[in-house]
């Protein structure tokens, strides 16, 4: 039987008009699909929706529950979803999807372009033919196809601003490839019932530490946080040395006398953060922080977000962010 796909378009480059020496703006999505990709409709029946139509800049995290909320309720109805959506921050919106809908039982892939469809040398055609065509077979969890890949969408992340293969999921291998034959991985297997998250706490901050940095700004911040997400080096290191006068171990103790939450990734890509290996993260962790694994900084702020609102509680939320919820973290 003839499967069904709903197509939710949220705005991006895919849907836009303009380009050098003008700038793009979001432009009439409708038209353009009929126009540029007649051929959708020949892989499944698409229902088209126009969710918004931004530039992905100014894509909120209000926009994350709302869309998540429209996918709850839709899901049911259809077999997948296929969500296009500005690049610049798609790995954002992927990332909270997997953890504002878990138990997800149908595939919902996110994709967009690096040039407007509208463009006779764009990618938003195949991305969008192959975007439909691992809605179909792929797994049943938030991926995001892109570039004859499929990637899990919480290990996203934006690596390249004017080249096809903008995505990489550097800490996880692809669950598709879409080449001149489409193979694709099981994925997730669906835990528990459909469910939604009510909502996010958006009181988080993410902090990229670098040399030089003046542990006062950071204090300041605190008052207005309710969860913090630390950019480490390396294994998880940052300046404990209190001689520099610029140790963020205040910053730690300061957060923890406050109950406020630290998460810690790394500011490099690959691998994973280990607290214990040197001085600085060992001296971090026994002030609390919470050792963020492999967890990319997309991942990490939107997976905080969503454990504040679920677990106010510290112990509760510190097992939620150690553990994986939705494949986001080895
Ligand atoms: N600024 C655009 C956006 O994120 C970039 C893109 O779609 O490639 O909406």
């Amino acid at each position: 039987m003839r499967k069904t796909v709903l197509l939710l378009h949220t705005g991006g480059t895919l849907g836009m008009v303009g380009g050098r020496p003008h700038t793009l703006k979001p432009a009439p999505f409708a038209e353009a699909l009929r126009a540029r990709v007649p051929e959708l409709t020949e892989l499944a029946n698409v229902q088209l929706e126009l969710f918004s139509n931004l530039d992905s800049s100014e894509v909120q995290p209000e926009a994350w529950l709302a869309l998540a909320r429209r996918l709850h309720q839709r899901l049911p109805e259809v077999d997948a979803a296929v969500v296009t959506h500005g690049t610049d921050t798609l790995a954002y919106t992927a990332s909270a999807l997997s953890f504002l809908l878990p138990g997800l039982r149908r595939p919902v892939v996110l994709t967009g372009s690096q040039r407007p469809l509208q463009e006779v040398r764009s990618d938003a055609r195949l991305n969008l033919i192959d975007a439909v065509t691992a809605a179909l077979r792929g797994p049943p969890e938030v991926t995001v196809c892109f570039d004859s890949h499929l990637y899990r969408g919480n290990r996203t992340v934006k690596v390249k601003v004017a080249e096809y293969d903008a995505f990489a999921s550097p800490n996880f291998p692809p669950l598709g490839t879409l080449g001149v034959h489409a193979h694709f991985l099981p994925g997730l297997r669906p835990r528990g019932r459909p469910g939604l998250l009510p909502g996010l706490e958006t009181r988080v901050f993410l902090l990229k530490v670098f040399p030089g940095l003046d542990p006062a700004l950071p204090l300041l911040l605190l008052p207005k946080l309710r969860g913090l997400v630390v950019e480490a080096y390396g294994a998880g290191n940052v300046p404990v040395e209190e001689r520099s006068g610029r140790s963020l171990l205040p910053l730690f103790r300061a957060a923890r006398a406050r109950r406020i939450p630290v998460l810690v990734v790394s500011q490099a890509p690959r691998n994973a953060v280990e607290l214990g290996l040197y001085q600085g993260g060992a001296a971090i962790a026994e002030e609390g922080a919470i050792d963020g694994g492999d967890l990319t900084a997309p991942a990490a702020v939107t997976k905080l977000m969503c454990g504040l609102a679920l677990h106010p509680d510290g112990p509760a939320l510190r097992r939620y962010l150690e553990t994986s919820v939705a494949g986001e973290r080895s």
